[in-house]
């Protein structure tokens, strides 16, 4: 295990802008992950596909990139199959082998960047489905004991692009492995977006096909325009304010979300015109307004001050606050948008 200093990070997200780590390891197995762990160090990151991040600044501790790999299966119970999955794995390909071997159920998350140590992070979601759906549990190494423990999904408490490990557990959780449980009798999922077209009776497969077609269709590929996918989350609003808003716009997309309101965070920003805004070389998608892209040469500052404006301008027009679901990492760690913007 070699650890690399002043290490550049940009390879590793898929925003693609420069941020330099004080010392960086990459890790392959749990004996290499706790020798990591041991590393002198005034903090650390674990990054998993850099799909979700956005380092802001250079940062001033070690990142830990994780790439333990390994599927192992049990399949002796009559109504499920069970996968025990190493966090380094990536969860696309995941998705493939799943339906190769004939356990349907994940292809409606096709297509997700990542790895599988991060989805349940933010309980990863996608044409009505999420990640907790078949999560059986989480297997945690605690970064101060160097011991593993079990979680159950309840104690996981994930919720919508939510869980305890962005809070309690955010600084001493190191996610080695992820069990999944699908069920043999599988059932279709399809009253999402376009899969509500695909007739009666689709295949897994078909369903995959259609969710890989939709998602190149309407997301930048990271490897072609740098991007971490929706920027923002959906904000979710309690009925009296949803009712003063929608009486000014009847069109506003809307769902139930318990005894709130969720809004689609895409078509607030589109409704203040802003595809194809840009500052720098930050660029608000021009076909997917909730994406912002990385034209080519944009800077960490640039993406920041694209989504400061996308979001005061949001407040402004509907009295909304967005919330960004793309994890912020500053110099000393965890950040947001508005700590960063008080400079
Ligand atoms: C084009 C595009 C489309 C996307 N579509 C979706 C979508 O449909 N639905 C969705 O939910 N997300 C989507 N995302 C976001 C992203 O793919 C997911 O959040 C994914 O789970 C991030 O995985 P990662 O391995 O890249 O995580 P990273 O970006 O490396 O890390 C994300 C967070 O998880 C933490 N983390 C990573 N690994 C571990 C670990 N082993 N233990 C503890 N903490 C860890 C990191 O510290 C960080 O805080 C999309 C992103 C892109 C670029």
């Amino acid at each position: 295990m070699q650890i690399l200093k002043n290490h550049n990070l940009k390879p590793y997200t898929s925003f693609g802008v420069n941020a330099y780590a004080a010392q960086f390891v990459t890790v392959t197995t749990l004996t290499q992950l706790k020798l990591a762990l041991a590393i002198p160090t005034p903090q650390r990151v674990i990054l998993g596909g850099g799909s979700n991040l956005l380092f802001c600044a250079d940062f001033a501790g070690l990142v830990i990139r994780i790439c333990l790999t390994g599927i192992s299966v049990n399949e002796s119970a009559d109504d499920t199959v069970s996968l025990h999955v190493a966090a380094g794995e990536n969860w696309h390909e995941f998705v493939q082998w799943t339906l190769a071997q004939g356990y349907d159920g994940l292809e409606n998350l096709a297509l997700i960047p990542g790895v599988i140590g991060a989805a349940p992070v933010q309980n990863i979601g996608a044409y009505g489905v999420e990640l907790k759906d078949f999560c059986d549990y989480v297997d945690v190494l605690d970064s101060e004991t160097l011991t593993v423990r079990r979680y159950t999904p309840e104690e996981c408490q994930f919720g919508y692009r939510d869980s305890i490990f962005k809070h309690e557990l955010k600084d001493s959780a190191v996610i080695t492995a992820v069990g999944i449980k699908l069920a043999k009798a599988w059932v279709a999922k399809i009253n999402y977006g376009p899969l509500a077209n695909l007739g009666k009776n689709p295949s897994a497969l078909t369903i995959f096909k259609q969710v890989c077609l939709t998602r190149q269709q309407k997301l930048p590929d990271p490897n072609k325009l740098g991007n971490a996918g929706s920027f923002f989350k959906n904000p979710i609003i309690n009925k009296a304010r949803f009712n003063a808003i929608v009486a000014k716009h009847p069109s506003m997309p809307h769902y139930p979300a318990g005894e709130n309101i969720k809004l689609a965070a895409g078509w607030l920003i589109d409704q203040c015109e802003l595809k194809g805004y840009q500052l720098g070389g930050a660029q608000v998608h021009t076909e997917q307004a909730l994406v912002i892209v990385n034209t080519g040469l944009a800077t960490a500052a640039d993406i920041v001050a694209l989504a400061k404006h996308i979001q005061t301008t949001v407040q402004t027009r509907f009295g909304v606050e967005l919330h960004h679901e793309v994890r912020f990492m500053g110099q000393h760690g965890e950040t947001s948008l508005a700590e960063v913007c008080r400079g």
